[in-house]
This record gives C-alpha cells, sequence and structure tokens, in this order.
C-alpha cells in the first residue's frame, strides 16, 4: 500500500497552516529549493478530479486506492495544487503514478513569488472538491494537517518544516532469497555492515581560553574536543 510521499525535492515551507490567507485551512506553501520554479512529484498514484484555471490553476488529485496515513490509518487521500504557470499538461481523468514530477511552482492567481499552494483531505473528492470556509477563503474538503497525511524519505531535503514534524517512511530491507532445493547450506545470516564511523569536521581550533558565541540551527550538533 502507498504511503502518501511529500511531493517535493526541497521542503522549504513558507507559510504553514491556519494563518494568514491559510487561515481556517491545513493549506501550506513549499517553495522548493529557491525562487526558482520546481516541479512537484504526486504524493501517490492518483486520478485528477478536477481542475480550475479560473483561478490559480488548481488540480485536485484524488488516489486510486487507499493508502496509509502517517498514523497507521488507511483511507483514500484527495490533495490540491496552486500556482502552476501551465497546467496544459493536464486533463480530468489522468492517472498520475506515485513519484511522477505532474505539478509545478508558479505564481498564477495572485502568487507573490514561485511556489506550490498545497492541501491535503482525507477521504476521496467529494462534492466540488473545496468551500469557502469561515476566513473567506476557498478550502479543500475534509482538510487534514499535512505532516498527519505526508510522509518523506531520503530523496527529500528539509530546508524548512516550518516545525512540523513528518514521519519518515521505513527503508524496507530486501529478503534474502530462499533457497529451495539447494544441497549446499543455506547461508542464513547476512554479513554485517561495518558501521560507517562519523569523524566531526573540523571548524575551529580555540587558540585561547576565552568566551565564544556562536549561531546554531535548531537540530545542528556541536561537537567538542
Ligand atoms: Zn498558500
Amino acid at each position: 500500500m502507498e504511503k502518501p510521499l511529500f511531493p517535493c525535492s526541497y521542503m522549504r515551507i513558507t507559510q504553514g497552516v491556519m494563518e494568514g490567507t491559510h487561515k481556517d485551512s491545513y493549506a501550506f506553501d513549499n517553495a522548493g529549493k529557491d525562487t526558482g520554479i520546481d516541479s512537484v512529484r504526486a504524493p501517490f498514484t492518483g486520478v485528477i478530479k478536477k481542475i480550475y484555471p479560473q483561478d490559480a490553476n488548481e488540480v485536485w488529485l484524488e488516489s486510486v486506492d487507499v493508502v496509509e496515513y502517517p498514523d497507521g490509518t488507511i483511507d483514500y487521500m484527495t490533495m490540491m495544487f496552486a500556482h502552476d504557470n501551465d497546467i496544459s499538461n493536464l486533463s480530468v481523468g489522468q492517472i498520475i503514478p506515485r513519484g511522477t514530477a505532474f505539478y509545478e511552482e508558479g505564481t498564477k492567481g495572485n502568487a507573490s513569488g514561485n511556489h506550490v499552494h498545497m492541501e491535503c483531505g482525507r477521504g476521496k473528492f467529494t462534492g466540488t472538491g473545496w468551500h469557502k470556509n469561515n476566513a473567506g477563503y476557498w478550502s479543500i474538503n475534509n482538510g487534514k494537517h499535512p505532516s498527519e497525511c505526508l510522509w518523506i524519505d531520503d530523496s527529500i531535503t528539509v530546508l524548512s518544516s516550518y516545525g512540523y514534524q513528518f514521519k519518515t517512511i521505513p527503508v524496507v530491507k530486501e529478503e534474502p532469497k530462499k533457497e529451495t532445493e539447494s544441497t549446499t547450506p543455506v547461508q542464513k545470516e547476512e554479513p554485517k555492515k561495518e558501521e560507517v564511523k562519523k569523524t566531526p569536521t573540523l571548524i575551529f581550533t580555540c587558540k585561547s581560553d576565552d568566551l565564544y558565541a556562536i549561531n546554531l540551527k535548531k537540530g545542528e550538533k556541536l561537537y567538542l574536543e
């Protein structure tokens, strides 16, 4: 069963849920690697249910099958994407395999810079796909927080997660093939791989006793010797 993958190679969330134009919604903006235009991959194998070119070229993608949510529950998922400048490659009914770059960041629909506006909804596409919320913004039906819908893996570089904790897809180890009709003893244990020991990178040698100030980003580690 598919686990919906965060749709961009570079996670750099620039506007979070429930704030500004995302008020009363779980919409979030991702601006990718830089200010250029990054592509957006299908988080799951989905079918395009709706395209709304009158505004920000919104596209709704519904999973063709149920998917596994990070909390282990199983359901369909629908996602809405916005701001691609050119969606002439897309049409309703089109099946997009998981991982396919099918959408792009852009500025269509009053976006101040290239990014993709996204919103996850639990379940299948319903009604017109969205509704005008209490703050007056159009929001996907059955909206759900992105970190409760999308997984990440090592193909994604996290530049800024906006403090959201995304669950990592566990790496599936390939089972060694079973030898069924062999007279030679079956080697049961895989040779253990030596762990690569990380050596700390030398960035500064202290020449005299003193107090030093250093800027650290959240999650960064500092080693002293
Ligand atoms: Zn947005």
